[in-house]
């Protein structure tokens, strides 16, 4: 059997950072990876919220994590789609989720609902799910678990903070380096430094996608910065940057435009509507 120290090795470092700092976003997507991973990730991250030891949480050794471990903690449930099509559908959802939702936990602090096979949710199942997702009882936490994003609605991904646990992170390419320096300009704080920033980013819509992608990672990293979490876009300097000129409302809300850019790039706006947003809308997030 795997030792505890073992276990949390699954959970990506910022996120075990944000758990003990009791700070754990109410809405997780673990995406990529490979099904099995995936789903001991989600179970550890469970362990994590539930676990009784704070401080070095999931300590493995506690009642509530060996509940987990057995299957038996009464604040904690899983669901998964079906077994062939791996498909989630709306009845999952409203009597599996929706039903027991207001109900408070029974001996933890906290309930945790995970959803595997999160992307096999059908559309409406999705929509059914958005206003829980975006408020949920302050004592409830959701895990969803998805082998990628592509099948989940927008409104979905904006309202959940993605931890990729696929192969590391892209740290080569363009849009890393117009991202940092998307980044160093948003820290210097003019509306000029971001338009020269993005000047690369100019008749081409994927690497804009991409390139707000990557900037979402970083203002991740920069929210997280102050716990001294290591900054899983490898942009360490210009995250710890960000973490000390912008507020945390400020880096919200800049996560907020990049997550507007990625759905209109996807809905297939042209790339000078793209560009103007990006400059003009984050420009007003950092003169606010
Ligand atoms: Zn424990």
């Amino acid at each position: 059997m795997a030792t505890s120290s073992q276990k949390t090795e699954v959970i990506p470092s910022a996120l075990h950072t944000l758990i003990r700092a009791g700070r754990c976003p109410h809405a997780l997507l673990l995406a990529g990876g490979n099904d099995r991973d995936r789903k001991k990730t989600a179970e550890t991250v469970a362990m994590a919220l539930l676990c009784e030891n704070r401080e070095s949480a999931p300590c493995g050794k506690c009642r509530a994590c060996a509940k987990v471990k057995a299957g038996s903690h009464p604040d904690l449930s899983s669901f998964a789609g079906t077994e062939k099509a791996h498909t989630v559908g709306i009845n999952i959802i409203r009597e599996g989720i929706l039903s027991s939702l207001y109900i408070a936990p029974n001996e933890a602090q906290r309930k945790v609902y995970i959803l595997h096979d999160a992307d096999g949710m059908t559309r409406e199942a999705q929509n059914a799910f958005l206003k829980t997702l975006e408020e949920p009882p302050p004592f409830v936490s959701f895990v969803l678990a998805a082998s990628g994003t592509q099948k989940l609605l927008t409104t979905v991904l904006s309202r959940c903070t993605t931890f990729n646990l696929g192969e590391k992170e892209e740290k080569e390419g363009a849009e890393r380096d117009i991202a940092a320096a998307l980044a160093a300009a948003l820290a210097a704080g003019g509306e000029f430094e971001l338009i020269q920033a993005a000047a690369p980013l100019q008749k081409n819509r994927r690497l804009v996608r991409k390139t707000a992608v990557f900037l979402q990672g970083i203002l991740r990293d920069a929210a997280v910065a102050d716990v001294h979490a290591p900054a899983l876009s490898g942009c360490d300097r210009e995250a710890m940057l960000l973490g000390k000129k912008l507020t945390m409302r400020q880096i919200t809300d800049c996560m907020q435009v990049l997550r507007d850019i990625i759905g209109y790039a996807d809905k297939n706006a042209n790339e000078n509507l793209l560009l103007s947003v990006l400059t003009a809308h984050l420009a007003d997030v950092i003169k606010k």
